[in-house]
């Protein structure tokens, strides 16, 4: 039997990401189907299976992947955003995140208040940030303040 599946999948698509769902969304079609005793939902799930056989056993491995790739790479940047911010969290205190003009790749910077010149690592591109803590402007910010304004001019 696995046999016989694994030669009916061969060269072809077979499960990836947006199959599995497929599956998902049609499992949850059917079941709202049954508890709601409605044919419309039961009949997007019917749609969704041909999508999904059409996928499945699709020899347009380039486009598929290309498709699986969206995916793929829309995940990869939530997961990169959600482990972002939870290091913004847990070093709030001792770093800021500054994105680097040039290249917009996150830099860690240390948190210390004024002015700071910083070489970015990917790009070498260097630029001056101004490191802002709340409640603690002084002399030495407003000077970097207005050297910073003497720089653009
Ligand atoms: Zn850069």
């Amino acid at each position: 039997m696995k046999e016989k599946i694994n030669a009916l999948f061969a060269g072809r698509n077979g499960l990836d990401m947006w199959n599995y769902i497929i599956v998902a969304v049609d499992v949850v079609l059917i079941a709202v189907s049954m508890l709601t005793n409605s044919y419309l939902p039961l009949c997007i799930a019917f749609l969704l299976l041909i999508l999904f056989l059409f996928r499945a056993l699709s020899r347009n491995l380039a486009k598929r992947q290309k498709e699986n790739r969206f995916f793929t790479d829309a995940a990869a940047a939530i997961v990169r955003q959600h482990r972002l911010n939870g290091m913004r969290w847990k070093d709030r205190k001792t770093h800021v995140y500054k994105k680097c003009p040039a290249c917009r790749k996150v830099l860690r910077v240390k948190r210390r208040k004024g002015p700071k010149d910083i070489h970015c690592p990917y790009c070498n591109n260097d630029f001056r940030i101004i490191i802002r803590i709340p409640g603690e402007l002084d002399r030495e910010e407003k000077e970097a303040r207005k050297a910073e304004a003497r720089a653009k001019k």
